[in-house]
C-alpha cells in the first residue's frame, strides 16, 4: 500500500511542471496532503466552525470534541502516557522555544549547560542560545565526524553533572544521521540531565514511543507528516509540564483572573493560550491517523528501500559527492556535485518537473563543518517510488551534460 499505490490520494501528485509529471522529492522540508487531511480540514470550516472550549452550542461542542480526539490520536502516536501531556503547538520551532522558554528560564543559571550537537537544526540552536544568554548557563555542543555521525566520546566527555538539558535532533535534515538517542537518553539520564528530541524528521518516517525512549520531550511538526502547516506536538512528562511556569498568558490558560493574580488551568491548557489553530489540529489528528494506518514500521522500511537505491544510483554519477554518510540514515540523500552549484541544479531540476531542496536547510553549521556552502538535498515520503529516483537521476545526467566540460 506503499509508493505508486498511495499516489492516487494525494491530489497535488496529480500535476505537471514544466510539462512533465511532478515528481516530489523535498519531503524534508514539508510533505503533500492526502485527501482524507484535506477533508478533514474543510469539513471543520463547512460543518463544524466554532470556537472550542467555549460554547455551549452544538457547533462548539462538536469542534471541541473533535480537537480533543485529535490530541488522544496524538498521545497514541507517540504513545505517550496521558493525552494532556500532548500539547497543541505551531510546530517544531514553538515546542523547542516553549520548553526552552518556560523550563529554560527556570531552571538554568551560571554553571549551568545545555548540550547540544553539531548536527541541529536552527530551531534547537537559536532558542537555547537566547536563554542560555538570558540566564548564564553555557551551550555545548558535541562533535560530529566526517561522516556526519555522531562522535559518541565526545558527547559523553560534554555531559557531567553541569548538564541540565540534552537537546537533540533524532533524524538529522541536512545528513539524515540517525542519532542513538536510546544510549544518548540512558547516558544523560545517568548525568542527571533532562532530553528533549527534536522528531521533525523522524516522526513521519518510523515509529516513536517516548516510553521507551524514556524521553522527557518530543516534539515534531503536523505539516511533515502529511498534515498541515501551523500546528505540531511538544509532549512533555506530566510531572515536568506541571513544574513548568506557562509560556503564553490569555483565554483558555487560566483558572482565575483578578488584576492582583492569576492562577493557572492545568494541562494541557495552561500551555495553550488563545483560539488554538482548531482545523490544524483536526486536520493533524486525521494525518496521524493516516500514518498509522500504513503501519510505520511498513513506511520506515519503504523509505529505507528507497534510500538503499537512491544512495546506490547518485553514486555512479561522477562528480557527485554525498553530504551525510553515516551508517544509520533515514529518509534522504543529500549532496553536492563538482559541476554546478545545488540552486542552480534545483532550478534545472524543476524544469524537469522535479522539487528537491537545494540550500542550507537551516543547518549552517553542518554546512561549514563540511565546508559547502549549500547541499541539493532529495527527501522521500510514502507515495515516493524507486522510478521518482530513476528520474532523479536522469535529469542529474542531463545537469551534468549542460555544466560539465
Ligand atoms: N527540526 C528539524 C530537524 C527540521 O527538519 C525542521 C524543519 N525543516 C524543524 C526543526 C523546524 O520545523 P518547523 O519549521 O515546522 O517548526
Amino acid at each position: 500500500m506503499l509508493g505508486e499505490a498511495l499516489r492516487g490520494q494525494f491530489p497535488a501528485l496529480n500535476q505537471e511542471i514544466g510539462g512533465h509529471p511532478l515528481v516530489y522529492l523535498d519531503n524534508g522540508a514539508t510533505t503533500l496532503k492526502p485527501d482524507c487531511v484535506i477533508e478533514s480540514i474543510t469539513s471543520v470550516y463547512a460543518r463544524d466552525c466554532a470556537n472550542v472550549h467555549r460554547g455551549v452550542h452544538t457547533l462548539s461542542q462538536r469542534a471541541t470534541q473533535r480537537q480533543e480526539e485529535a490530541r488522544v490520536t496524538a498521545q497514541r502516536f507517540l504513545n505517550a502516557p496521558e493525552a494532556r501531556e500532548c500539547i497543541f503547538v505551531r510546530g517544531t520551532t514553538e515546542g523547542i522555544n516553549l520548553v526552552a522558554n518556560t523550563w529554560g528560564r527556570a531552571n538554568l543559571g551560571p554553571g549551568d549547560e545545555v548540550l547540544i550537537t553539531a548536527m541541529e537544526h536552527h530551531s534547537n540552536i537559536v532558542p537555547w542560545q537566547m536563554v542560555c544568554k538570558a540566564t548564564g548557563a553555557t551551550l555545548q555542543v558535541a562533535d560530529i565526524d566526517d561522516d556526519g555521525a555522531l562522535v559518541m566520546d565526545d558527547y559523553r566527555a560534554k555531559l557531567s553533572s553541569k548538564t541540565k538539558m540534552v537537546s537533540a535532533i533524532h533524524v538529522s535534515n541536512a545528513l539524515g544521521t540517525v542519532n542513538p538517542v536510546e544510549e544518548m537518553i540512558r547516558l544523560a539520564h545517568d548525568a542527571g540531565a533532562l532530553v528533549l528530541l527534536d522528531g521533525a524528521q523522524s516522526a513521519p518516517h518510523q515509529p516513536v514511543d517516548v516510553q521507551a525512549l524514556d524521553v522527557d520531550f518530543f516534539v515534531f511538526s503536523g505539516h511533515k507528516v502529511y498534515g498541515p502547516t501551523g500546528v505540531g506536538i511538544l509532549y512533555g512528562r506530566e510531572s515536568l509540564l506541571d513544574a513548568m511556569p506557562p509560556w503564553e498568558g490569555g483565554g483558555d490558560m487560566i483558572r482565575t483572573v483578578t488584576f492582583e493574580e492569576t492562577t493557572y488551568a492545568g494541562l494541557p491548557s495552561k500551555f495553550e493560550a488563545g483560539t488554538p489553530n482548531i482545523a490544524g489540529a483536526i486536520g493533524l489528528g486525521t494525518a496521524m491517523e493516516f500514518l498509522m494506518g500504513l503501519d510505520l514500521a511498513k513506511v520506515a522500511e519503504h523509505e529505507a528501500d528507497l534510500l538503499r537505491y537512491a544512495t546506490e544510483r547518485l553514486d555512479s554519477i561522477d562528480g557527485l559527492r554525498r553530504i551525510g554518510t553515516a551508517e544509520d540514515r533515514a529518509g534522504l540523500v543529500g549532496f553536492v556535485l563538482d559541476w554546478a552549484h545545488p540552486h542552480d541544479v534545483g532550478t534545472i531540476l524543476d524544469h524537469e518537473g522535479i522539487a528537491i531542496r537545494a540550500g542550507h536547510h537551516c543547518a549552517q553549521p553542518v554546512m561549514d563543518r563540511f565546508q559547502v556552502p549549500a547541499t541539493a538535498r532529495a527527501s522521500f515520503g510514502v507515495y515516493n517510488t524507486r522510478e521518482d529516483i530513476d528520474r532523479l537521476v536522469s535529469a542529474l545526467h542531463s545537469v551534468k551534460e549542460i555544466f560539465a566540460p
